[in-house]
């Protein structure tokens, strides 16, 4: 396969030179179990992936956009009695943040996305943290919340449920057991009224929250789902790269 310009990895010393990149893109993700069908890297396949298809779109049209290499690590503090869940603490990503943020910002680089796939994973207040701080404008995007799930699924799920399996179905379909070994992804529900109808809020532990680490049926999934959902989700963000590679940062809003 021929390298991609939009893709860092991919791309050597002369082409990043030559290119006036506006707008960096990093992936996070997180490394977690997923049930017992999918493999543990799932948000960081998606993401990354979600990452390269926006920027391929945007990319076509002329912006000047490079995914960063997916940060393989999320908060996982409520899964750190599983085996193998490696959590990375929100200061810690703050950290790491600061310094991947602080690093571009010297080097022209006007505006960063962070593209989040992972539901512990956070990055607001982190950005009002930072933003005063660097001369960068930084933004961020949860993908799953992009379009509307239950328009492409029967049952979208939260945690390696319908939709994430059929997009690994379509993704990566060689790391995925069959869906017979899957858990039912079945979630015990708080039972303070408050924190189960989600008004009030407290992270859940997820041991005690599911037997098989899923939260979400995987039962109806299928490939073709997976891949209309991300052909969905990445045109929305292509298009936001688009109007944010665009964007002068003097002129951010509306005028009377
Ligand atoms: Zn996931």
């Amino acid at each position: 396969m021929p390298s991609r310009p939009y893709v860092l990895a991919e791309s050597n010393w002369k082409a990043v030179r030559d290119t006036p990149f506006e707008v960096a893109i990093l992936p996070w993700g997180a490394t977690e179990p997923h049930n017992y069908h999918l493999p543990y890297a799932t948000d960081n396949y998606e993401t990354g992936a979600l990452a390269e298809r926006a920027a391929e779109i945007a990319w076509k049209k002329g912006a000047k956009v490079i995914v960063l290499p997916t940060v393989p690590f999320g908060v996982n503090t409520g899964q750190i009695d599983l085996k193998l869940a490696l959590n990375m603490n929100p200061s810690t990503q703050l950290a790491l943040l600061t310094d991947i943020a602080s690093a571009i910002a010297g080097q022209g680089i006007r505006k960063l996305l962070i593209l989040n796939g992972h539901g512990g994973n956070d990055f607001r207040q982190m950005i009002r943290e930072l933003q005063p701080r660097l001369d960068l404008f930084i933004c961020t995007i949860n993908w799953w919340t992009c379009v509307k799930s239950a328009d492409y699924f029967d049952e979208p799920g939260d945690h390696a449920g319908e939709m994430e399996t059929s997009l690994m179905m379509s993704l990566e379909p060689d790391l995925l057991r069959p869906l017979s070994e899957a858990g039912a992804g079945k979630a015990r529900k708080f039972r303070i009224a408050g924190l189960r109808d989600g008004w009030a809020w407290a992270p859940r532990q997820w041991s005690k929250v599911t037997d098989d680490t899923g939260t979400g049926n995987p039962a109806l999934s299928t490939p073709d789902k997976g891949e209309k959902f991300l052909n969905a989700v990445a045109e929305k963000i292509g298009g936001f790269l688009i109007d944010l590679s665009k964007a002068d940062l003097d002129k951010m809003y509306e005028s009377d």
